[in-house]
């Protein structure tokens, strides 16, 4: 089926698609086929110029030609052997149909500056990349006269459409838990101007051989909080979500754990461990963002006190700890990034090893975000109270480790 009006040169009506249809559901088919995803199933995303609203809208037909593209496209393609998205299913890959026409554009584009007025015009900030967006039509058919509407139709084109396929893979999700062994290693890239500094960062270390392994364009890291650069991650690691955008290749379960052995965990340097990692699906987001708020963090300090303590201080001030508030001002070392503001972090216990008078071992457990190096020195009375400040003295932090991650 075709649009009546369809006729020699191209259709003002459906700007000829309905007379292209085979033609357009084959090119779509062998650019699937040529794209060397390995397909689970495939959505179909259909987008046409802005103009066929207006041209549908005046239509006296009822041939719906995005109707007819759509199930055209569709039936190929899973005649082909491909399984086509059904709702409720997780989206695989996404065939995406771009079908322009710049003559239709630049039409449309005298259109609407005809009738809305320049100043609305630079306002709306789309019109910078001169592309007319959906909004911009539906101004067009609220302000538009019949006559203004009808020389769309009326006036006649003399190019075809152009068409682009575009094959893309929605983000895949994997999930585990990562150690730091080492100092000096950050979570994410850390640069100053172009210069990278500290010895890798660990978010390279777990997913540049993933990356690479299962053929994505590039990755996201989100982990569960993230501890200093010169903090290790000790325990059972902190829990974090690599997103990988756009791969050609489906990571498995058994294919990722091969990384983690043979890959990741036998990385020379050693800085770095992983476990669990596995396959998982959009949710795992959801818990990753809200253990960035619930979760609780296990550490492990060495404490320099500049005043003589004894074991008997540490105990009476230190070790009956039990879910003390404290108020943080963001503090002096991030105030540079970061607004400053108060906010109330608990310190759940805490418990002291005495090394000598002026050593100490701390093992605390404290709310997700509270600054522990801020809570131990003070950052000059921005935390309140302090180790410095509950044992009346000055203190330091010598190092830190985490010890565990407990989402909740
Ligand atoms: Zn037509």
């Amino acid at each position: 089926m075709s649009c009546p009006q369809c006729q020699a040169g191209v259709c003002s009506h459906c700007l000829s698609l309905c007379l292209s249809v085979d033609i357009i559901a084959e090119k779509v088919l062998s650019a699937l086929c040529e794209s060397n995803y390995q397909v689970l199933r495939v959505s179909l995303q259909l987008n046409l110029p802005p103009s066929f609203v207006i041209r549908r809208r005046l239509s006296t037909t009822n041939v719906d030609v995005k109707e007819m593209l759509r199930s055209k496209i569709a039936k190929h393609i899973s005649s082909n052997g491909f399984e086509l998205h059904s709702p409720g299913m997780p989206e695989d890959i996404v065939v995406e149909l771009q079908v322009t026409h710049q003559e239709a554009e630049d039409q449309l584009k005298t259109l609407f500056q005809k009738i809305v007025p320049t100043t609305r015009q630079s306002k709306n900030k789309r019109h910078k990349n001169n592309d007319m967006s959906q909004t911009d039509v539906d101004i067009i058919l609220k302000r538009a006269t019949d006559e203004d509407l009808q020389s769309i139709l009326e006036t006649s084109l003399a190019t075809e459409c152009a068409l682009h396929v575009n094959i893309s893979r929605q983000s895949v999700f994997v999930t585990g838990r990562y150690m730091k062994f080492a100092r000096g290693v950050s979570q994410s890239p850390w640069t100053i101007g172009n210069e990278r500094h500290g010895s890798g960062c660990v978010s390279d270390f777990i997913a540049l051989d993933i990356e690479s392994k299962y053929s994505a364009e590039s990755h996201k890291f989100h982990g569960a909080g993230r501890e200093d650069i010169d903090v290790r991650m000790l325990g059972n690691g902190r829990p974090f979500v690599l997103e990988l955008i756009n791969c050609k290749v489906l990571p498995t379960d058994e294919g990722l754990m091969a990384i983690q052995e043979n890959v990741i965990n036998t990385n020379e340097a050693g800085s770095v461990m992983v476990r669990e990692l596995k396959l998982s699906d959009k949710s795992c987001m959801t818990v990753v963002v809200a253990g960035e708020t619930n979760k609780r963090k296990q550490y492990s300090a060495i404490v320099w006190s500049a005043k003589k303590l004894s074991k008997l201080e540490l105990e009476k001030k230190l070790d009956c700890i039990q879910d003390m508030e404290i108020e943080q001002n963001t503090p002096v070392r991030v105030l540079h990034r970061r607004t400053s503001m108060y906010r109330t972090k608990i310190i759940h216990s805490c418990r002291c090893e005495y090394i000598n008078s002026h050593f100490f071992i701390m093992r605390l457990e404290a709310s997700a975000g509270t600054y522990i190096k801020e809570f131990v020195h003070g950052d000059f009375g921005r935390t309140v109270p302090s180790v410095g400040s509950l044992l009346d003295s000055n203190t330091d932090i010598i190092q830190l480790d985490v010890e565990a991650v407990i989402m909740s």
